[in-house]
């Protein structure tokens, strides 16, 4: 028996699908945080008071017998051919069926229609006469009170969103024009096997809108690309062709066949150049902005789905840490690092703006899309803080724009131009002697704190101070980086 998300692998890519079946080694950590159960809440958004409750394991035939019984069926789960779906809502009216679609975003939009159709087109094929459709959406206007108010935090549409995030294109006619027979790619699944398959062919699937998680295990040369490698050659669309074609280096690039970004520019000087390009007068123009005291700025942060806090909205996000590192015109450094547990951005703000020195420059890594939307969140909900906040934010320079606008580039960032992968080029231990590497890895291990009061004392202490070390080394990163640029 077949699954949509099945459906969804395999259509992607057989070989996407067989790796997914023998990898349960995989810890999922979800991106965004989702506390509460949502469907529980969407019931009293709906107003149901009785109903079917379908579950894991379920027969078919159960859902098929409360169909008879219940006005209200949750989750419930139908089956056709070798297809199983999970149904959020369905709802007897007198003119047959209405089907309740939940979407745990804000705009439910028309990119992921086999989801819909497939589902719909097992209800079908059960006899199930269906209405209406609807789809209940979180409200992305939603500002939370005391207690969550799930009249207010959802909507209900019969229509998809547009690209401008109006709700114009009707669920139903939309859902049964795009619906396709689904028995020829069931069979399909059916009767191939991994080893079936042709050896693994790059495609866009491979490296589309997300990287897959396999592209290593297919690809293993790639990973032991040299620095200079044509493939590091950023958003090029000629890249592998090239590569065919015996073109290995950047400097091998076939100019007519680039795309003409200031980066691709830095990146192939880089290579002609040895390995680094500095663009020593556009540099130069960024760093004599630069004014000491020089502040280094990195927040840490959790999202949510649903608002778990007064005043935050649905897909808010918490910041819960920041590490400020002070640098002086002698060269001293000073060292500041707020962090808390749950629920204290108050606190946090006053801190930042005490912390913070009023004059001189503050710097942050992905300042515009980050910290400095950080700061405006603050700001608009703390109106007597504002005028602080916002004067950090006008004194904020972006320490990825040097190698962003390229400016400059060394070919050891191998096609990278994120903080961590600069500092792996430095001369310096980095991050690797620490317990929490990355970003997410922060997140997750902050959510132990924050969801269990009884985690034991010294686990506790021990996530507190990995996550000390590692938010003040990513504002350590920055002075090292700062410091590489100021010596060109
Ligand atoms: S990397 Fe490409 S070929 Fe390999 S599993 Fe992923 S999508 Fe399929």
């Amino acid at each position: 028996m077949f699954h949509i998300s099945d459906c969804k692998k395999f259509s992607r890519c057989p070989r996407l699908y067989f790796n997914d079946l023998k990898d349960d080694t995989t810890e999922y950590h979800p991106f965004v945080r989702l506390d509460e159960k949502v469907s529980d809440l969407a019931i009293q958004k709906l107003g149901i008071q009785e109903y079917f409750l379908g579950s894991v394991g379920d027969e078919a035939q159960k859902a098929l017998d409360a169909l008879e019984k219940y006005e209200w069926l949750v989750k419930a789960r139908f089956e056709y051919d070798s297809l199983r779906v999970k149904v959020p809502f369905l709802h007897r009216t007198n003119r047959g069926w209405d089907l309740y679609f939940l979407f745990i975003g804000i705009y439910p939009h028309t990119n992921d229609l086999a989801f819909y159709t497939d589902t719909l087109w097992v209800l079908e094929n059960n006899g199930i006469q269906i209405n209406d459709i609807y789809m209940i959406h979180l409200n992305g206007e939603y500002v939370r009170g005391k207690q969550l108010d799930p009249e207010k935090l959802f909507v209900v549409t019969d229509c998809f969103y547009n690209n401008k995030n109006n709700p114009t294109q009707p669920i139903k006619p939309t859902l049964l024009q795009a619906m396709k027979d689904v028995h020829p790619l069931l069979e399909e699944m059916e009767n191939t096997t991994l080893e079936d398959l042709e050896p693994p062919v790059r495609t866009n699937k491979c490296t589309g809108r997300s990287k897959c998680i396999y592209y290593e295990q297919c690809f293993p040369h790639e990973e032991k690309m040299e620095d200079n490698s044509i493939l590091t050659l950023i958003a090029s669309s000629e890249k592998y062709k090239m590569l065919e074609e015996g073109k290995r280096y950047l400097k091998d690039a076939d100019i007519e066949r680039i795309e003409g970004s200031r980066q691709q520019f830095a990146q192939i000087c880089a290579d002609l150049n040895g390995g680094l390009f500095v663009d020593h007068l556009a540099l130069h123009s960024w760093l004599s902005k630069i004014q000491y005291p020089i502040a280094f700025l990195d927040f840490e942060w959790e999202r949510f789905a649903i608002p778990p806090y007064i005043g935050m909205k649905p897909y808010d996000v918490l910041p819960f840490e920041y590490a400020l590192i002070i640098m002086h015109e002698d060269g001293s450094l000073q060292k500041k690092i707020y962090l808390n547990i749950h629920d204290d951005r108050r606190d946090m703000a006053e801190n930042l703006t005490k912390d913070i020195p009023s004059t001189g420059t503050v710097i942050a890594y992905n300042a515009e899309g980050a910290e400095k939307v950080r700061i405006q969140e603050f700001a608009q909900l703390f109106p007597d803080l504002s005028k602080k906040l916002l004067s950090i934010n006008e004194r904020m320079e972006d320490l990825q724009l040097p190698f962003l606008s390229g400016t400059v580039y060394d070919t050891r960032m191998r096609g990278q131009w994120s903080l961590k992968s600069i500092m792996s080029m430095m001369d310096d231990p980095g991050y690797q002697a620490l317990d929490i590497r990355q970003g997410m890895d922060a997140v997750f291990q902050w959510r132990h704190l924050d969801y269990n009061d009884e985690v034991d004392q010294e686990e506790k202490n021990k996530i507190i101070e990995d996550l000390k070390k590692y938010c003040g080394m990513d504002s350590y990163a920055m002075t090292v980086v700062y410091n590489w640029l100021k010596k060109m």
